[in-house]
Formats: structure tokens, C-alpha cells, sequence
């Protein structure tokens, strides 16, 4: 095939075809990225989230633990005051105002680490108080309006957070009815301070914050979030909280917790602004930010705890995890293209390779028709030769042998009319050749014992062999058996021994041996002459059908160049080559090489193969 050089739009194309594949491909790649980018994210968010709320439960059980298990050691302390007597003389009104009283509660208070122990009448005045002897002593002080006073008279136990009126001190207030035969006689007050448990929060890794039942920060472990409220506080709420001065009248600004998502029941993420003027407190742990608010009532009271686990972590990690999963992504998808494109190329390849094939079988068997053409043209011609001149022949002598009746010369008609009989044997011999150059082989190919085949091709020989002198050596042992058929083996032997003959012809010392011997699973039979050999022109040229070097027709048809093609021919069918060379001490030596056979290990089919000549001595098996 011709090439023809590419034109230039044509080297062009590729380029652009890659372009536009590239330019189409690069946004696949970007979109899978993209896509797995997200998904890393989505994710990975998701687990750091669902990792966040299991610690963020812990911390909320045993922060709201130890809270309630604070508050609970205070719950039954102001009722016991009910057990003294002079604390229910005094409220009752059976007793003054006694200074021991004052001081008992002073004591108490020191002990039990609470801010203030006091006792009110029924109508919420305080009679007696454990810091009677501080200036801002509550002593005398009417506190009917405070709900934890409000509560305990009406029989209940109080429960309040509240900012002190007179020292502005926060502090849990509980309350509990003072009461004699059955009757409410005053009320006792015990005000507990939760700041050291606030100060143990401020050292844990996410902040921690306290509700009470009107939203309002109570505890925080962040100091500046305290009496800030979580939700915005509508008009008569705040009216309510001048009146009881619940927050001893605190601006109570919001803190800005803005919900994001709820993610679970008690879950949420929110977001907290940056602290104003960016005062930045100290703490271990952001103030502002994302974080992961988890909240859960506090037993006892109508407060609520929430803890406010920081997220930055968990999207950072989300966000690293998310690059990786993106740029691994499109890492693979190159690698998947690069396979893809190598497959396409290959396949591409493969294709071109098919065609090359098919294209080159279309050659070969153009080849092949032309070779047989011209073996058909060869043949035709050495045939139209070899028969022409004969025939030439027989048109004269018939013609003269005409001439000779008419004149009555029946002599010479005689011997004319016998050479024509010999040209017409002659071509018959020709015709011969020709069958067998046509036959194939007969039969399968079968263990044959070479000796047989060898003596019967010396046996047809006979005649020439004793006129020519020639003394014959025979090396063949009985054993060597080859695979193939024993009347063409014999074929191919009369022929490499008549061209034997045929070399040695007119020699006084003519020598031919012939050898066989197994080596290596095949049989090689030699045919060795001490004749001229084989010259450089022939050998290259022996197998060529018509091939001659004989001039003339000789007896038995020789002088065609036929024989050694046809040989070679026969001995190919048998999956063997036929190979001619030149001897080591002159002389040519024509080789059969064969596939050897090992005798047939059946007894009935080695008696069979003894039969029918194809094996002579066999090696019987032995017995089983
Ligand atoms: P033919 O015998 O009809 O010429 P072959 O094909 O048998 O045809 O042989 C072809 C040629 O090979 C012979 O003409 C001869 O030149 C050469 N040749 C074959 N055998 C021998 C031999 N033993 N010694 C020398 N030349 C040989």
C-alpha cells in the first residue's frame, strides 16, 4: 500500500479533535471532583457531628450531674429550721427577736458554705438572718414580693435564682414553709452560691451554660454570657422581672445564639457572633463561632442545661478530608482516562493490525494464484516441450513412413513405425510422471519399518543397479520405523536412487550407500552417492519442478526434473522434509527426514502391521 503524505488540515485534525476532547474533558474531571469533594465533606461532616454529640452527652450528663447533686445537698436544709424551737417562737411571735438565733444562723451558714440563712414571718419580713451584723443585713427587710417567699407561703417549696436587692449577689435561693400544728407560721431561706461549680466548668474544653425557666443565663462558664437571655424578652416579662427584681433590674441584653440546623431532637448547630469590641475572654475554648448546642433539663428545678461543643474542628477535618476526596478523585479519573485512551489506542491498534493481516492475506493469496499460474504455465510449457518434439517426430516418420508404403520400401516403413511405438512410450512415461505428480497421499501415515521400502526400491532397480556396476551399502536397521506411507516412501527411493545411478553413470568406482537411524523422535534416511555432487547453480534450484540437468529423455522418464519435486512433495505430506547437500567426501547425500514411530503396543495390530509389510521385526510387548 501506498502512503500518501498527510495534507495539512488532515495533520491538523487530531490536534483539534484533542482539543475538543480535552476541553469536554476537563469539566467531567472538575464535576467529578466536585462531586466527590461534597460527598467527602457531607460525609465526613456527618460523622465528626454524630462523634461530637456522643462527648457532647457525656459532658452534659455529668455536668448536669454534678449540678443537681450540688443543689440537692441544700433541698431539705431550710425545712429542718423547722425543727427549732426558737425559730418557730420567733416567727410565731411568741419570742423577741433573740441575738443567740442571729448568731446560730451565722454559724450555720459559715458551716454549711452557703452566701445566707434567714427566717421571715408570715408576711415576708425578715426576722432573723445569719449576717444580722453586716451593714447590708436583711434584718427587718420585707421580701413578700420575692416568688421564692411567695412559694414557701403557700405551703410549697421555693425554687429560685435571683440576683440579691441589697448586695446584687446571684445566688439559688430555697424556700421552705416554717409551720406549727398544721399552720404557716414564716419561712425560712437558705441562699446557695453555684459559682464554684461555674469556675470548674470554665477549665473544660467547650463551654457549658444554664438556663432558667425564662431563658435568661443563670451560669455560664463564660462570665460575660451570664444574665444574657437565649431568646428575646417581650414587654410584660421584663415588667414581671422589675417587679419581683428577680435580676435585681440587669439590662439582660441577648446573647445572639442563632439556630443553623437541628440535627436531633436535643441537637442543634447554632452560630454565636463575636464578642463586641473584640474582648476576647480567656478561656480554653472558642466563645464564638459554630458549635454543636445539646441541651437536657435540669431534675428539680425549671432549668436547662446546654452544652456548646465547638464544630471548627469537625469542619476543618471535613474540609481536609473533602480536598482529598476531590483531588483523589480526579486523580483516579485521569488514571481511568489514561486506561481508557490506552485501551482505545491498543484497540486502535489491534484494528490496524487486523487490516494489515487481511491485506497481507489478500497479498499472499494473490501470490499464491499467481504461483499457481505460473506453475501452471511452467508446467504447461515443459509439458508443450517435451511433447512437441516427439510429436514433430511422429508427423514426420508418419508421413515418411507413408512415402515408404507407396514406394513399397516396407523396411524402412518397419523401422519407422518402431520408433514412433518407442516416441509413443516415451510419452507415456511422461503422462506417468505426471499422475503421480498429481496423486496425493493415499493413506493415513502409519508406523512402517524403513527397511521395507528400501530393499523393495533397490529390488526395482535391480537391472539398472547390476549393468551400472555400482556397488551398493546398505546401513538400515530393522528397528528404524517412521511414520509415513510405504509405497510413497518407496516412490521417493527409486527416484534418489536413479538419480544416484544417474550421477554415477559411466563411473568404474560408483558407490551408493543408503543408512537409516532414529535420533531424536524422527528417522533420517540417507541416500549418499560418490558422484560429482551437487555445483552451486543446482543446489538452490533442485526442488524446482522441470529443474533438469539431464539432457535428453532417458529410460524411465528421467531428464523431466520432476522427480525431486515431486519426492519433496511426498515427503512434506508425511510432516517430514526432503533436503539434498553435498557429502564430506564429495558425492551428494540426499536426506528423508521423518517423524519416528513408536511400534504399536496392541499385539493384534503389530500382528496386523507384520502383515502387511509395514513392520518387520517387532518388539512384542510384554505380557501384562
Ligand atoms: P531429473 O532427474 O529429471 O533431472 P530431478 O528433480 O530428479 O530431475 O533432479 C533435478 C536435478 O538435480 C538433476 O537434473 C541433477 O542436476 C540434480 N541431481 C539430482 N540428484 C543428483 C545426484 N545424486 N548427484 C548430482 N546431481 C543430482
Amino acid at each position: 500500500m501506498m502512503r500518501r503524505p498527510l495534507s495539512l488540515p488532515a495533520f491538523f485534525m487530531p490536534v483539534t479533535r484533542r482539543l475538543r476532547t480535552i476541553g469536554l474533558l476537563l469539566p467531567a474531571l472538575a464535576g467529578l471532583a466536585l462531586l466527590a469533594g461534597g460527598v467527602g465533606f457531607r460525609v465526613s461532616e456527618g460523622m465528626g457531628l454524630a462523634a461530637l454529640q456522643e462527648t457532647g452527652h457525656h459532658r452534659l450528663d455529668l455536668y448536669a450531674g454534678s449540678l443537681e447533686r450540688e443543689i440537692d445537698k441544700y433541698a431539705y436544709f431550710p425545712a429542718t429550721l423547722g425543727l427549732e424551737r426558737d425559730v418557730l417562737d420567733l416567727v410565731s411571735g411568741r419570742a423577741p427577736l433573740a441575738w443567740g438565733l442571729n448568731r446560730y444562723l451565722e454559724r450555720l451558714n459559715e458551716r454549711a458554705g452557703t452566701l445566707s440563712i434567714y427566717v421571715l414571718n408570715r408576711q415576708g419580713r425578715v426576722l432573723a438572718a445569719s449576717n444580722w451584723n453586716r451593714p447590708d443585713s436583711f434584718i427587718g427587710e420585707d421580701l413578700s414580693y420575692r416568688p421564692y417567699f411567695v412559694e414557701a407561703a403557700a405551703g410549697r417549696q421555693g425554687r429560685f435564682f435571683g440576683v440579691g436587692t441589697t448586695r446584687g449577689e446571684a445566688g439559688y435561693y430555697l424556700s421552705a414553709p416554717l409551720s406549727e400544728d398544721g399552720a404557716i407560721v414564716g419561712v425560712a431561706v437558705v441562699k446557695v452560691s453555684l459559682e464554684q461549680l461555674e469556675q470548674g466548668w470554665s477549665t473544660v474544653e467547650a463551654p457549658v451554660l444554664v438556663t432558667d425557666e425564662n431563658g435568661v443565663v443563670i451560669l455560664a462558664s463564660v462570665p460575660s454570657w451570664k444574665f444574657t437571655t437565649l431568646r428575646p424578652m417581650d414587654e410584660p416579662t421584663r415588667r414581671h422581672f422589675d417587679q419581683t427584681l428577680q435580676y435585681n433590674a440587669r439590662p439582660l441584653p441577648p446573647l445572639g445564639l442563632t439556630p443553623v440546623s437541628r440535627i436531633a431532637e436535643d441537637a442543634e448547630l447554632v452560630r454565636l457572633p463575636r464578642p463586641p469590641g473584640g474582648q476576647l475572654e480567656e478561656t480554653v475554648f472558642p466563645v464564638s463561632g459554630g458549635f454543636l448546642a445539646q441541651t437536657a433539663p435540669l431534675h428539680g428545678t425549671g432549668w436547662t442545661m446546654t452544652v456548646l461543643s465547638p464544630v471548627a474542628q469537625v469542619t476543618g477535618m471535613a474540609w481536609t478530608r473533602a480536598a482529598l476526596a476531590a483531588v483523589g478523585s480526579a486523580f483516579l479519573g485521569i488514571l481511568l482516562l489514561m486506561w481508557m485512551q490506552r485501551r482505545r489506542h491498543l484497540h486502535d491498534l489491534e484494528r490496524k493490525v487486523e487490516e494489515r493481516t487481511r491485506t497481507l492475506r489478500a497479498a499472499q493469496d494473490e501470490l499464491v494464484h499467481a504461483g499457481k499460474l505460473a506453475v501452471i504455465g511452467q508446467l504447461s510449457a515443459g509439458l508443450a516441450h517435451e511433447l512437441n518434439q516427439p510429436l514433430a517426430a511422429l508427423r514426420t516418420l508418419s508421413g515418411n513412413s507413408v512415402k515408404f508404403l507407396q514406394r513399397g520400401n516396407l523396411e524402412a516403413a518397419q523401422g519407422n513405425l518402431e520408433r514412433i511405438a518407442a516416441l509413443v512410450d516415451a510419452m507415456g512415461a511422461l503422462t506417468s510422471q505426471l499422475k503421480s505428480f498429481a496423486r496425493k497421499s493415499s493413506g493415513a501415515p502409519r508406523p512402517v519399518a524403513v527397511r521395507r521400502p528400501i530393499d523393495n526400491a533397490l529390488f526395482l532397480l535391480d537391472q539398472r543397479l547390476r549393468r551400472s556396476g555400482v556397488a551398493v551399502h546398505l546401513d538400515v536397521p530393522e528397528e528404524v520405523t517412521a511414520l509415513c506411507d510405504p509405497n510413497r516412501l518407496e516412490q521417493v527411493l527409486v527416484n534418489l536412487v536413479a538419480n544416484g545411478l544417474d550421477a554415477l553413470a559411466g563411473r568404474e568406482d560408483g558407490r551408493l550407500a543408503l543408512t537409516a537411524r532414529t535420533e531424536d523422535g524422527r528417522v533420517r534416511i540417507d541416500v549418499a552417492d560418490n558422484g560429482p555432487g551437487l555445483s552451486a547453480d543446482v543446489l538452490p534450484r533442485l526442488f524446482e519442478p522441470f529443474f533438469t540437468t539431464k539432457e535428453g529423455a532417458k529410460e524411465g522418464g528421467g531428464g523431466l526434473g520432476l522427480g525431486l519435486a515431486i519426492s519433496a512433495g511426498i515427503v512434506r505430506d508425511f510432516g517430514g522434509a526432503l533436503t539434498g547437500a553435498n557429502g564430506p567426501d564429495g558425492g551428494a547425500v540426499f536426506t528423508i527426514d521423518l517423524p519416528a514411530a513408536t511400534p504399536p503396543t496392541d499385539p493384534s495390530a503389530t500382528l496386523a502391521a507384520v502383515q502387511a509389510g509395514d513392520l518387520i521385526c517387532p518388539t512384542l510387548p510384554s505380557p501384562p
